[in-house]
């Protein structure tokens, strides 16, 4: 998946569909139309996932909580919600193995009456999820047993349930399906925006006029339909389409922060915490090493601005989660944040209403006048639904009649994966344990692609940092088959860095901008400009915990 080439495929084309936003949504909408036969072309403005699907608490889920609201409320599209979201738990688990893993839950509860209660409702959750489903059911623990798994916990408790859902690499997610769309004939392209729109005679998109944002230069995208997966940016693209439809779109910041997996003495368990101050859930999840703690919720108005966490979120954060915990997490041990746009739909988009209660269900929208079609809302456990459903909206305008078949379609690095990849990777490469566990999670059996890059890269197999298992020769892999362009593609999405620890982050800095600088032909100042913007930004991220909102 080389930039350069994806470029050229653009050129005096005329596309049967051109799909903006290259999140969740539209990586899966790439696939799903590629896979239908149709010919395909993907424009992401900055990098594959770079907003809110790289940013989620990363749970494959139905959602434990809109159960208990949609039996409360005897609501049934919220069941409905929760059901669609069990049975697509099954199928993102097993298209992409290594991507993904079953994750354990545990919420620690105060009184009997309180553990008799959120049990009866987890066993609903496992009969709701059964069928294709394999991970283990739910479990009423005794103290003991919530305490060996989390060692971290507060002693107060009575007990605790644990239920299982699904764990997933977000952003490497987004890209496997990114790159099993352009092996089924899509055109990929990210760092490339859509700024406007030519119409025919009868009002009719035709062109999409798109900016290179490495380059600046200006080009045109013919497409007999298009379709508009921005995610909480959906109704800049539906203006530019029509000016008269109504937004729909009521962003709702989110933020995680990264602390220690020794706050809870668990890398593998996650803790649910089941009401915050604010009547919300949050959740403290292990991953990659760290645990990772979110999220808030808080409507916003401004989209330009990166939804960066600040200190009072980081107070909210730290404050719930040390209600659970035996020793209280501090301040000073939040190694890195991250916060994303929730693209939340609402019926009326009512000014007034709040974000929590509206439905995270998906919505395909076709605008007669314009002919755009925009998909909205949803969530990443749900991505292939929405996907199929906005290609099935693409099809009956074009007159495509092949079905969707992404149900069983494996994601590039999921054939030839084992459980036992780590110990051949160590065997065969002479890696760490850590770098081989790494690089299977990672790039699943196209561990070995990126390994034997190491035969013209010798120095390849060295670490970038020496406390992380990443190695030199990911960053030469992801310039030639990622279409990783910048410091924070690799650092943030390839290898999720930026997540787990800004300040190891800042100084991984100079080795990576020295490596992509060498693969991407960059000169001394471009690779010294990228550098100081990078190292810039992070130190703005470590100032906003400092102050006060
Ligand atoms: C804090 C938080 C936690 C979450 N946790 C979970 C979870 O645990 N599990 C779950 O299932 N879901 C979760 N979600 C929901 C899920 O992450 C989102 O529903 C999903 O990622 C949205 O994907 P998307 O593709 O619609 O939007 P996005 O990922 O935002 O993608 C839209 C893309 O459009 C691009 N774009 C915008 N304008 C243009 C333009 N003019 N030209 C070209 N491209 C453009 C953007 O750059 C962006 O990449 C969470 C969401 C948040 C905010």
């Amino acid at each position: 998946m080389l930039r350069t080439d994806h470029l050229k495929h653009l050129e005096h084309q005329v596309f049967d569909l051109c799909i903006i936003g290259g999140g969740a949504s539209g990586v899966g909408a790439a696939l799903d139309a590629a896979l239908r036969g149709m010919k395909v072309v993907l424009i992401e403005k900055n990098d594959f996932a770079a907003e809110t699907s790289s940013r989620s608490t990363k749970l494959i889920h139905g959602g434990v909580r809109y159960l208990e609201q949609a039996i409360k409320n005897l609501d049934f599209a919220q069941l409905r919600q929760v059901r669609h979201g069990l049975a697509e738990r099954h199928t993102v688990l097993r298209n992409a193995p290594h991507l993904t893993r079953p994750l354990a839950l545990v919420t620690p509860v105060s009184t009997w009456i309180e553990g008799l209660y959120f049990s009866i409702g987890l066993k609903m959750y496992d009969w709701f999820a059964s069928g294709k489903d394999t991970l283990p059911g739910s479990n009423w623990l005794t103290k003991k047993e919530a305490l060996d798994r989390l060692p971290g916990l507060s002693k107060k408790m009575h007990s605790a349930v644990l239920y299982y859902d699904g764990q997933l690499d977000d952003a490497r997610y987004a890209l496997a399906l990114a790159q099993a769309a352009a092996q089924a004939g899509a055109t990929v392209l990210n760092h490339a925006a859509v700024t406007g729109f030519q119409k025919d005679v009868s009002g009719k998109l035709k062109t999409a006029l798109v900016t290179d944002q490495l380059t600046n230069s200006t080009f045109q995208v013919n497409a007999r339909a298009f379709l508009n997966c921005c995610g909480p940016f959906a109704d800049t693209i539906r203006m530019m389409a029509n000016p008269h439809v109504s937004p729909r779109i009521r962003p709702s910041k989110g933020v995680h922060i990264t602390l220690p997996a020794d706050v809870t003495g668990s890398i593998s368990d996650a803790i649910l915490i089941p009401k915050t101050s604010d009547g919300r859930v949050v959740f403290a999840v292990p991953f990659a090493g760290k645990l990772i703690v979110g999220t808030t919720d808080t409507e916003i108005n401004d989209l330009h601005e990166e939804p960066a966490a600040n200190a009072a979120e980081v107070d909210f954060l730290l404050e719930t989660l040390n209600r659970y915990l035996e020793k209280p997490a501090l301040k000073h041990q939040v190694s890195a944040g991250f916060g994303g746009l929730r693209p939340l739909i609402s019926a009326k988009a009512e000014p007034g209403t709040s974000t929590k209660t509206l439905l995270r269900d998906h919505e395909v929208e076709h605008d007669a006048v314009s002919g755009l079609v925009s998909l909205m809302g949803g969530k990443w456990t749900t991505y292939r639904l929405m996907a199929r459903d906005a290609v099935d909206a693409v099809c009956q305008q074009t007159g495509c009649d092949n079905p969707c078949i992404t149900e069983e379609h494996y994601l590039p690095g999921a054939v030839g994966w084992s459980a036992d990849l780590p110990e051949e990777l160590k065997q065969e490469f002479g890696v760490s344990l850590a770098t081989a566990r790494h690089l299977s999670h990672n790039y699943g059996s196209l561990a070995r692609t990126v390994m034997a890059m190491t035969a013209n890269f010798p120095e390849g197999k060295e670490l970038i940092l020496p406390d992380f298992p990443f190695l030199k020769i990911e960053i030469a892999y992801a310039v030639q088959h990622e279409m990783a362009c910048t410091l924070r593609d690799f650092l943030a999405r390839r290898i999720r860095l930026e997540l787990l620890d800004w300040e190891a982050t800042i100084r991984a800095v100079p080795v990576v901008a020295d490596w992509m600088a060498k693969a991407l032909g960059w000169t001394d100042l471009q690779r010294e400009q990228a550098a100081q913007a990078y190292l810039n930004l992070l130190k703005g991220f470590q100032a906003n915990l400092q102050q006060k909102q």
